[in-house]
């Protein structure tokens, strides 16, 4: 199965793949779709459906970019924005001899 064989997950629409799938793609993956996000899902506490508990496996949909622009305006889509942690300081060192206290 394709992505591309996916249709939007919220109208319905076919999408079209941005190019074509290479004799190299791996299974369980294809050429995105042009005009679409795809969206994967890993399961969560709570859900009544799926909760694998496993990281080898996860549920993908897809939805059109109009759908996803129309959902935004309605405030249903969440971005996130991974934090990097800073580098470690680095800076040289140098001895000072141990004074005993008094
Ligand atoms: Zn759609």
């Amino acid at each position: 199965m394709r992505y591309c064989d996916l249709a939007c997950i919220r109208c319905g629409k076919a999408l079209t793949p941005c190019g074509p799938d290479f004799a190299s793609t791996p299974p369980g993956a294809s050429t995105p779709p042009g005009d679409a996000l795809i969206f994967m899902a890993r399961g969560n506490y709570g859900s009544t459906i799926y909760d694998p508990q496993s990281e080898m496996e996860y549920l993908i949909v897809v939805i059109c970019d109009p759908c996803v622009v129309a959902q935004a305006a309605g405030g249903n889509v969440m971005r996130v924005q991974k934090r990097v942690a800073p580098p470690p300081r680095q800076e040289p060192w140098t001895h000072t001899p141990y004074e005993e206290p008094e």
